[in-house]
């Protein structure tokens, strides 16, 4: 009895660039390929890799040109013809090679980032609070939460992110990166990525973190998230980046499922800052990589200061904050706010009807245009509760609002609600507060 031949395996081919066709039509084929191995060059046409193409066709369907086909060797060809003529059709148990070449994409990539943001060998707050978040998700994923610390004379770091979580650092000190510029931050972090594969990178939505994640992610090729307010891990290890969207009436989750790393950025006081551990301890990974200073554009002359900064006041770090919005009738009236909020040892904040008013500056809005606050204590007067204005304090430990209106949405969020005409309320709780302190109480 002679055993049945196997059926060959439909050859699947090569993507091919035809000569002339090419429009230019902004990349489509690069971007729909799903191993990346499709790069434009400078007159915007793309350049194959061939090698490394796993033949999908996916770049062939998308091209508006039709300048891109498929190419099979004579032996591919002679068993196509085989298949032709016995009639058979593309086995449906064939394993899929987009999906296989994804698994083996992702398999390469472990690990969650944070990187540690600093000035002057002082780190953001933020960072830390990345560190929280981001030992979360190490944990769902069964990997290791690592800092990434650049800088010049920043090894303390190193140690400090260990306290808050990471177990693992990698360190590059050098003066060339004492201060940050975006050319060779770009550069170190890339490195770093090419050589360790992280597959989720974390940094704080701040000059320098929003700067450099998008230089990042543009020079890798993958997604970026901004300003997310929620991340959590899926059933596939993806990075589910929750964030506003259309104007904040809804909530996005956005995926990157199929590059990596997944990256994205957060606000400061958007995540709990975590309780840093006494004895922690890790491991530093120090790598010496510099670009050349004659090849860096941008050169650091000198460093001023940002205006008087002693009279501008952070909300963002503030522990009690006394909000006023647009039932506050006028600026004048927002001297009861700040005797209440002396009284307590806070600071005012505004919705942005407030500021638009002019009633108040810009760094006093709290919201998603303004700042992202998490105070102890979030007194909200007469404010209605937008979406807008809610992403921006509804982590606050406590919530006490004020409004005459019972059906505002503020209330909804609020521990605390008072229904009634805060310009009587408030001066109430103000005296009820000064009366408590005077009897030697706290309030
Ligand atoms: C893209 C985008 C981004 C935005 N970003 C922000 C942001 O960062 N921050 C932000 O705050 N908003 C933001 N907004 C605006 C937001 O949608 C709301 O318009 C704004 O928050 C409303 O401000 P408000 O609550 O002060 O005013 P209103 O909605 O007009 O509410 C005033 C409230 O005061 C109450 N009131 C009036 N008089 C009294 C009184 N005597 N005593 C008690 N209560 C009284 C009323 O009942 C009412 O509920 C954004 C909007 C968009 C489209
Ligand atoms: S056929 Fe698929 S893998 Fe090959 S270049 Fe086109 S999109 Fe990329
Ligand atoms: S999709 Fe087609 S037209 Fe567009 S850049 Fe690629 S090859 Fe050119």
């Amino acid at each position: 009895m002679s055993t049945p031949t196997p059926k060959p395996k439909r050859p699947r081919g090569r993507a091919r660039l035809l000569e002339g066709r090419c429009i230019a039509c902004g990349a489509r084929c690069e971007s729909s390929c799903p191993v990346t191995c499709i790069s434009m060059n400078d007159a915007g046409e793309p350049v194959i890799t061939a090698e490394n193409c796993i033949g999908c066709a996916k770049c062939v369907k998308v091209c508006p040109a039709q300048a891109i086909e498929m190419a099979f060797t004579p032996e591919e060809l002679k068993i196509l013809e085989q298949l032709a003529a016995a009639g058979a059709a593309a086995p449906a148990e064939e394993e899929d090679p987009e999906a296989a070449a994804l698994a083996k994409l992702q398999a390469q990539y472990r690990g969650v980032w944070v990187f540690i943001e600093q000035t002057e060998g002082e780190a953001a707050k933020v960072s830390w609070e990345l560190l929280g978040k981001g030992r979360e998700l190490a944990d769902k994923l069964g990997v290791e939460l690592c800092a990434l610390v650049i800088g010049h004379q920043v090894e303390p770091l190193c140690r400090q992110a260990f306290r808050y979580g990471a177990t693992r650092a990698y360190l590059l000190d050098h003066p060339l990166y004492r201060t940050y510029r975006t050319q060779p931050y770009l550069e170190a972090c890339c490195h770093l990525i090419t050589q360790y594969k992280p597959e989720v990178i974390l940094m704080g939505a701040t000059g320098m973190g929003r700067d450099l994640a998008g230089a990042v992610a543009t020079r890798v090729g993958t997604g970026l998230t901004a300003d997310c307010t929620g991340l959590d891990i899926d059933d596939k290890r993806n990075l589910m980046q929750t964030r506003p969207a259309f104007g904040g009436n809804i909530m996005a989750t956005i995926m990157c499922d199929r590059f990596r790393p997944q990256m994205a950025t957060v606000r400061p006081h958007v995540m709990r800052m975590p309780e840093p551990l006494a004895n922690a301890s890790g491991a530093i990974i120090r790598s010496d990589f510099c670009v050349p200073e004659e090849g860096i554009v941008v050169k650091v002359l000198e460093i001023l200061k940002d205006g008087d900064s002693t009279h501008q006041i952070d909300i963002g770090g503030a522990e009690f904050i006394i909000s006023g919005g647009r039932g506050m009738m006028g600026p004048e009236n927002f001297g009861i706010l700040k005797e209440l909020a002396d009284e307590l040892g806070g600071v005012v904040g505004a919705s942005r009807s407030a500021v638009d008013a002019g009633w108040m500056p810009h760094e006093r809005q709290v919201g998603q245009t303004g700042k992202t606050v998490r105070p102890k204590i979030y007194i909200a007067c007469g404010i209605s509760g937008a979406i807008q204005h809610l992403v921006g304090m509804q982590d606050s430990d406590l919530i006490i609002a004020i409004n005459r209106d019972k059906e505002a949405p503020i209330f909804e969020v609020a521990h605390y609600g008072i229904v009634g005409d805060l310009f009587r309320v408030v001066p109430l709780l103000t005296q009820k507060i000064r009366d408590l302190k005077a009897r030697g109480r706290k309030p």
